[in-house]
């Protein structure tokens, strides 16, 4: 990927994914400085980032440096020249970061779950000139997401971007925090001209899939890139699974690739319109197929009520779960995609049957 400065002001588009990057942590002043020195020298950083007050899921844990950190990270502008961002939570952290003259604020995934916090900081930042980033919540919910923006946009507060990383999720699993694309993406079509930043940090939790998932996010359109990055990951006292090293940093991003929304090469566009409408027509096959499954289910629903017979029967859907076995490997397709069709499917119809049940 080769970047271009940007002309305009703080994340308008630029026809380059805006970087964000620095430790999790602010942690002792040699850290911040030497770890900004060393982003700073790739020359492909836009704004520093760093934890001063860190909300930690569990006690005992390393919360943050405090104030202080506000003045390491003044040091961190005068030596490198990069504008700053930190999280703030509360009214005490927005008026001790504005009188640090920090550029830009971030609410944190912990902070914008909960309305209180979110509008206690709208209140505090109304007549500022902060410029906002905000998380989405650490649950799966647009609404609490557009929520916040809409409290910080009812107060006048510039919001400059929203930054997605991720979902809280329990049990074991790939990602710290589950991506679950859609939400952003719906994120996108309600505020399209509000610039959205991936943060693969936080979604992956760990070194391997950072690259990969900062690739989708591009790939997704997405606007830029807040990454974690600590001169030593290892001995960091927050985050340190997913941290990387400056170097680490350098090769993730100069090899990502940027795709175009719009390929403007007239015969290109015309195969992707046939393509197009071939996925369209398909779609509404597709479509047309389920809603003969539901005329089924509907009659089969009228003959459970006729003879009181209860909607689930576990003998079937564990029939329905081993033919999905094997249709996923008669058409060369995920077990885990069919039967995640399949379990909407059968929701859907578990739905449309208790509505005939109680009727
Ligand atoms: C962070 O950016 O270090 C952080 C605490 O992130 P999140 O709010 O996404 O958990
Ligand atoms: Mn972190």
């Amino acid at each position: 990927m080769t970047f271009k400065k940007p002309e305009k002001g703080f994340i308008e588009k630029y026809n380059r994914p805006y970087i964000i990057a620095g430790p999790c942590s602010a942690e002792t002043e040699d850290q911040l400085i030497d770890t900004a020195r060393q982003l700073a020298s790739t020359g492909l950083v836009d704004l520093f980032r760093a934890g001063i007050w860190k909300p930690r899921t569990r006690p005992g844990t390393f919360e943050g440096i405090g104030a202080i950190g506000l003045e390491w990270m003044n040091s961190v502008k005068e030596e490198t020249g990069l504008p700053l961002t930190v999280e703030v939570a509360n009214k005490k952290h927005v008026e001790q970061a504005l009188k640090h003259d920090i550029d830009v604020l971030w609410i944190g995934a912990k902070t914008t779950v909960n309305p209180f916090s979110v509008q206690e900081l709208a209140d505090s930042l109304k007549g500022t000139r902060a410029k906002i980033m905000i998380k989405n919540p650490i649950n799966p919910s647009l609404s609490l997401w557009l929520g916040a923006i809409e409290r910080l946009q009812a107060v006048g507060v510039e919001i400059s971007a929203v930054i997605h990383r991720g979902f809280t999720e329990y049990g074991d699993k790939i990602y710290r925090h589950n991506p679950m694309w859609q939400i952003p993406i719906d994120l996108m079509m309600e505020r399209p001209n509000l610039p959205i930043i991936n943060d693969p940090s936080h979604i992956c939790g760990n070194r391997t899939l950072l690259k990969d998932t900062a690739q989708k996010s591009l790939d997704l359109n997405f606007d830029g890139i807040m990454i974690e990055v600590h001169r030593e990951p290892d001995a960091a006292l927050s985050d340190a699974m997913q941290q990387v090293k400056p170097n680490v940093f350098e090769n993730i991003i100069k090899d990502l690739v940027i795709r175009h929304e719009k390929r403007f090469d007239n015969s290109v566009e015309k195969d992707l319109i046939s393509s197009r409408k071939k996925i369209d027509s398909l779609d509404s096959d597709i479509f047309s197929l389920v809603a003969d499954r539901i005329e089924i289910i509907k009659s089969i629903g009228e003959y459970k009520k006729k003879n009181n017979i209860s909607i689930l029967q576990r003998g079937r859907w564990e029939e329905l779960v081993n033919h999905s076995v094997i249709i996923s490997k008669q058409l060369g397709l995920s077990l885990d995609f069919v039967q995640k069709i399949l379990k909407i499917i059968h929701q859907e119809s578990i739905d449309i049957q208790e509505n005939i049940l109680n009727d």
